[in-house]
């Protein structure tokens, strides 16, 4: 990642919805509220509280998922699965909701259809796990109430042992982002027990139907490999609704181009000379990836904003190195004539030539890049590589609307286009082709 975009503070996604944004501290109120809140004592005040039901501490890395168990549910190779509202009970939106949780009065429910519990029992019974999987992108008083509410509807099915995760932030465990399934393999796994994915099953309303708020529930079951279906097609035994739509960024849909365009031009050129070369393009669009297997070791010293802080310091660094005899890559995000200026006046003045390597690839690819990076590189990856946070919205968005296009009468000696291409093992693609995406649209 590069650019003075990034220095622009915490995410624009916070900003835009404010009350969708829990943190840790948040998250982390289950356990304080399994231990003080009246609905799990003895001292209950009717809300509810059957002994049967607990909130356990939340899992994940920053202990955004929610986890709770009603009885003491046993780990099955068969696992339905089931998104909460608008599937097990009736969705609970609005402003009218969270103005009832503040009265402090004790949160209203009711089953989506009134088959919905036995089903579960019948399940139950039949050998699965039952597992709720649900986004909760809520805090305060609104989550405290949800979490009681949770508790009710346990009171109201005391001998279904199951399961309920609840991803309360927006990262890798928001559905369709796979973190809640990774949790529950990996509890399962630790009762030695694998998931069968061809005998379990996910219900959920965020079907991509005309009418449906989301796609998101669909897009989980594709991500995680498991057969989907609404709750018509499952409780009401309706036909499977063939028309769907799933919005957003998909991989598939990428263009296949060459890395580099036009390919025949040598990416350093022979004899070598001394020069600067300027890359302009999104964070997270592979700049660094390409420095590293093209320029690195090669004479070029890698100029890089997020490292060395500013933009002066980048122009004395591009001088001293040049000052050394080296040339130079300036791996920022370069978004605009301004910026790029600098770097290419300092070229002109030292009579040696300026390239521009422009990477074509989308916002919307970038933004997923990103989200893979931070939140979806499988273990094995992960392991390898130093833990990267998100790049904040603004910055992407920030890009996009100062970018202007590299041209030739900047003064370049040649401006080569670098397309983006996947490259990496079967299971990082795979993890990299999933549908990754934050907002719950
Ligand atoms: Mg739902």
């Amino acid at each position: 990642m590069s650019s003075s975009a990034l220095q622009a503070g915490p995410s624009t996604l916070s900003k835009k919805r404010p009350a969708e944004d829990v943190d840790a501290l948040e998250a982390s109120k289950g356990r304080k509220l399994a231990k003080d809140h009246p609905f799990f004592s003895n001292s209950s005040k009717g809300f509810g509280s059957t002994g049967t039901f607990q909130w356990h501490k939340p899992l994940g890395a920053r202990s955004t998922c929610l986890y709770g168990t009603n009885l003491t549910p046993t780990c099955s190779s068969k696992v339905a699965a089931f998104d909460l509202d608008g599937t097990l009970i009736k969705p609970s939106f609005g402003k009218g909701a969270v103005k009832k949780a503040s009265k402090g009065s004790p949160p209203t429910w009711e089953w989506w259809r009134d088959k919905v519990p036995s089903t579960l029992k019948e399940l139950s019974s039949e050998g699965y796990s039952i597992v709720i999987i649900s986004n909760q992108a809520i805090k305060g008083v609104a989550l405290t109430t949800w979490e009681e509410k949770v508790g009710l509807m346990a009171a109201a099915i005391p001998s279904l042992p199951f399961r309920i995760l609840a991803a309360v932030a927006k990262d890798e465990n928001r559905k369709p982002m796979p973190g809640m399934w990774n949790e529950l393999t990996r509890i399962f796994q630790e009762e030695g027990v694998e998931i069968d994915k061809a005998a379990s099953f996910f219900v959920g309303d965020a079907a991509g139907r005309d009418g449906d708020f989301a796609s998101t529930d669909r897009k989980w079951a594709l991500n995680v490999d498991l057969s989907f279906f609404t709750p018509e097609e499952f409780f009401l035994k309706q036909p499977s609704q063939i028309k769907f739509k799933l919005d957003g960024f998909n991989v598939v849909n990428l263009p296949q181009l060459p890395l580099f365009s036009p390919p025949h031009t040598p990416v350093i050129p022979e004899p070598r000379q001394q020069e600067i070369v300027i890359f302009v393009g999104y964070p997270g669009i592979g700049k660094s990836t390409i420095y590293q297997r093209y320029f690195a070791g090669m004479g070029y010293a890698r100029i890089n904003q997020d490292t060395l802080g500013s933009r002066p310091k980048c122009i004395a660094a591009v001088e001293r190195a040049l000052q050394e005899g080296l040339s130079c890559v300036v791996d920022n995000t370069n978004r605009d004539i301004q910026t790029r200026k600098y770097y290419v006046d300092i070229a002109r003045k030292l009579r040696i030539s300026a390239r521009c390597f422009f990477f074509t690839g989308s916002m919307e690819l970038a933004w997923h890049n990103n989200l893979y990076r931070a939140y979806n590189l499988p273990p094995s990856k992960a392991a390898r590589e130093d833990k990267r946070d998100l790049v904040p919205y603004l910055a992407f968005t920030s890009f996009r609307s100062n970018h202007e296009e590299p041209t030739l009468s900047e003064g370049y000696s040649e401006i080569k286009e670098v397309n983006w291409v996947f490259e990496g093992t079967e299971e990082e693609k795979k993890c990299w082709s999933m549908w990754l995406q934050i907002e719950g649209k």
